[in-house]
């Protein structure tokens, strides 16, 4: 299978789904992590240019540790908008994976940047399987199977399927430490006890502790007109 997880910025997919992706990497799956904004706010000393190009190459090293392809949109961070550009360029990227099975991020999550990339994400699910929606690449075939991923810390979202990724918790971790200037950027704006890591920890043993294993990962299906799949089971995982 193809499988594709878009986030808002640089670090939200390492955040959310990088446990699940490295288990459909480990299957022998084709993993796409497509990123919408480069990051180009996400600093206390650098200039936009500079941090865009940091955060280009954390992102590449975090997807090289599992063996992903990166879809690098490089939309300006803090600025999404579902306007016909961004929803080309979604489509797109949608139309680059082929993807079986999508991830992406749900309307209750604290940042409009995120929010923003999942209504877009979920709009151009669709419209990227139609030939005269002309972008730059050919339409796809089939509709993807659409699930959101957990909010930052789990807030105001209750999953209902869950992977566990105790076995690959480490490569997570490391995936997400990758991105070495949001340490710094995180602790400039929500105080010197917040880090990307423990935050990342706390939110996988929730969720571990929810589904009865030491780590895990939660999701909700998006259940939306055409149902593509069996809602509560991740295709590859099982029963
Ligand atoms: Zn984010």
């Amino acid at each position: 299978m193809n499988i594709l997880a878009i986030g808002a910025h640089p670090d939200d997919i390492e955040m959310q789904c990088a446990g699940t992706l490295a288990l459909y990497a480990q299957q022998g799956h084709k993993v796409f992590m497509a990123v919408a904004t480069n990051g180009n706010v996400g600093s206390p000393t650098y200039s936009r240019e500079e941090i865009a190009a940091i955060r280009h190459k954390e992102q590449q090293a975090s997807c090289l540790m599992i063996g992903a392809e990166l879809i690098w949109m490089n939309f300006d961070d803090e600025w999404l908008f579902n306007d016909r550009p961004t929803r080309e360029r979604f489509i797109d990227a949608i139309r680059q994976a082929d993807p079986d099975v999508m991830f992406i991020h749900g309307p209750t999550d604290y940042h409009p940047d995120h929010r923003i990339a999942g209504q877009v994400a979920e709009d151009a699910r669709i419209p990227a399987s139609v030939r005269l929606v002309e972008t730059t690449l050919p339409h796809i075939k089939k509709i993807p199977h659409l699930f959101y991923m957990d909010n930052p810390v789990g807030l105001e979202f209750e999953p209902e399927a869950y992977v566990d990724i105790s076995t690959v918790f480490e490569t997570k971790r490391a995936m997400l430490l990758k991105h070495e200037s949001q340490d710094s950027w995180m602790r400039a704006v929500y105080g010197e006890h917040t880090s990307i890591a423990d935050m990342m920890t706390q939110n996988a043993a929730l969720r571990g502790s929810a589904a009865g294993v030491a780590y895990a990962e939660g999701f909700r299906e998006v259940k939306t007109y055409p149902r593509t799949g069996s809602f509560a089971l991740l295709p590859g995982f099982g029963r």
